[in-house]
């Protein structure tokens, strides 16, 4: 058995709805501007780019509706709500035809952004990690097995203090789930463990400490945390 100089990692893990079991996280993608309209709210032509991703760390998980810590060194905390896929089996250059079967199942998740550090990050041409990967940045409801999940169509709300401040439809994301997987399939090989969020619609905000987001995608489930 191998000896470690320090404590290894605990693995992350998400949670299943209506089981004790616990999907663990390897890495966490997220897609890029993925919805028209949130493509124009934040300065970008929607109908040039191909999709392009950045990523959290499996640690910045937020788990069973906890709390989310106002982050540091910023003013400017924003809610992106987003369709999350979860990856259970491997695979590399797949092509969308068989894309899906690659999905363990789904999940509600908010892409929290330091807006402004990544606001200046754009501006400098540097990279996003530090305005997107933070401690926290990723809190996530249950996942749901793919069987009856249809991901090309269902609402996609955020409610922030009860008042609806981000709906769309999936119908609306420009890169589909299955366009998603098979391109980033090309990019890096794909593992179980693997979660993929799918990109925001418009509407995304800014919070503040009290304020309690609650998001759901329809057929798939919610997501809620409190910021403090
Ligand atoms: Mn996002």
């Amino acid at each position: 058995m191998t000896e470690y100089v320090v404590a290894p990692p605990a693995i992350s893990a998400v949670p299943i709805k209506g089981s004790s079991a616990m999907f663990p996280v390897r890495r966490i993608f997220c897609v890029g501007r993925n919805y028209a309209e949130h493509a124009i709210e934040m300065g970008s032509d929607p109908t040039r780019e191909p999709p392009f991703y950045f990523a959290k760390p499996a640690d910045a998980l937020v788990i069973n509706d906890a709390d989310m810590p106002y982050p540091s060194m910023s003013k400017s905390l924003h809610h992106e709500m987003e369709l999350v896929v979860a990856i259970g089996l491997a695979g590399s250059d797949i092509s969308v035809a068989d894309a899906l079967k690659h999905v363990w199942g789904y999940c509600s998740g908010l892409d929290m952004t330091r807006r402004d550090i990544q606001n200046e990050a754009k501006k400098t041409g540097r990279p996003w990690d530090m305005g997107k990967g933070f401690d926290h940045s990723a809190p996530m409801g249950a996942l749901v097995p793919a069987a009856g999940v249809d991901p090309s169509k269902g609402k996609i709300e955020l409610r922030v203090n009860g008042k609806v401040t981000q709906t769309s439809d999936l119908s609306k994301l420009i890169w589909s789930v299955p366009e998603v997987i098979s391109n980033l399939s090309h990019l890096v090989r794909l593992e179980p463990g693997d979660l993929i969020m799918t990109g925001t619609p418009e509407g995304v905000a800014a919070v503040v400490k009290g304020d309690v987001l609650e998001g759901f995608v329809e057929g798939v489930g919610t997501v809620k945390t409190k910021i403090v």
